[in-house]
């Protein structure tokens, strides 16, 4: 079968490799769609560390072709939870189970979803309707990061939200902080998303923080920060009102610096969250794909085959592109 390996920084390409053997407890599935995600980018780069010559693909669901022992029907659409955390380590046992000692991530640790075919353990599928679109599946895994992200902003009824960044993980969060009655503003620059954002429920969108600073003046109670810049990172606290918090969701580069001023986050009791992973959200995020709360057909840029991974995971994703979609 195909699969799109990374074989070094710098080295991916999609390869004849061995049909996946059926190790315990795991089950097979026949990949139906599979996210390309900023991470799968940092990886090429070895901005974020990886393991060479495993198979990448870690936002993917598909159908069972082999349930292995586990009670999963064949047939039945699943999406995985990448992450396998230990339990028996000392962050698993205090409940932090995202920050796992020995967590080995599907699509980074061990054989993804960029592939015909992938095992993956029983007991992180999560199963989806039939009858839904098989592309939507690949957005239970960045939907369940968001709510974690979500979780820790703790978005009360009327409280002003800004969400900066206008990419997946930006628009979902859109969509979540309205879910759970924020005044929602979406700052990105480009003005596709913006349109898009206001078309998921943002209540205004913005291009720049000088406008977000006119819409409200002394700021958001919760700034969201999904685009993974040093520029908006360095940014959030000015956008945020006194007392409020930020929650920081995208990944930047590991090894990046941004300037902070402690003086003002203290002066100004700013907290300030890191969000990462998605521990115990995957169940919420399929259910929420499964009954439509979340609308994702939008973020849906196009679909691509495992030829064009490689090739598209080596460059930037091109303006305006939300998400490519690998359908193998
Ligand atoms: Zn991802
Ligand atoms: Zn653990």
């Amino acid at each position: 079968m195909r699969a799109t390996r990374l074989f070094d920084v710098g080295d991916i390409r999609t390869v004849d490799v061995p049909y996946p053997k059926l190790e315990s407890g795991d089950i097979i599935v026949r990949v139906e769609a599979a996210g390309i995600c900023g991470t799968d980018r940092h990886l090429f780069k070895g901005e974020f560390p990886s393991v060479p010559g495993k198979t990448l693909g870690h936002e993917f669901s598909g159908i069972v072709v082999d349930a292995g022992a586990s009670d999963i029907k064949v047939g039945a659409r699943v999406t995985c939870d990448p992450n396998t955390w230990c339990g028996a380590c000392d962050q698993c046992q205090a409940g932090r189970v995202n920050l796992c000692r020995n967590n080995l991530a599907t699509g980074i640790g061990r054989d993804g979803g960029f592939a015909e075919y992938c095992a993956f353990p029983a007991h992180k599928a999560h199963i989806l309707p039939e009858d839904l679109d098989p592309l939507y599946g690949a957005f239970c895994e960045p939907l369940a990061c968001t709510i974690h992200g979500v979780d820790m902003a703790q978005v009360r009824a009327g409280e002003r939200v800004l969400v900066i960044g206008g990419g997946v993980i930006g628009l979902l969060a859109v969509q979540l902080a309205k879910a759970a009655g924020g005044d929602v503003a979406l700052l990105t620059r480009s003005t596709d998303k913006q349109k898009l954002g206001a078309s998921l429920g943002a209540d205004a969108t913005v291009g720049a923080p000088e406008d977000l600073k006119a819409h409200w003046p002394d700021g958001a109670d919760i700034v969201i920060e999904c685009a993974g810049v040093p520029a908006t990172v360095a940014m959030s606290p000015a956008l945020t009102r006194s007392g409020g918090r930020i929650v920081i969701l995208g990944v930047l580069p590991q090894g990046e610096q941004v300037p902070l001023e402690p003086f003002d986050l203290l002066f100004r009791e700013i907290q300030m969250h890191f969000s990462f992973l998605n521990p115990f959200t995957h169940a919420r995020a399929a259910a929420m794909i499964a009954d439509g709360t979340i609308s994702v057909s939008k973020l849906i840029t196009r679909t691509i085959s495992l030829e064009d991974a490689p090739d598209v995971i080596a460059n930037p994703a091109p303006a305006g592109e939300v998400r490519a979609i690998v359908v193998p």
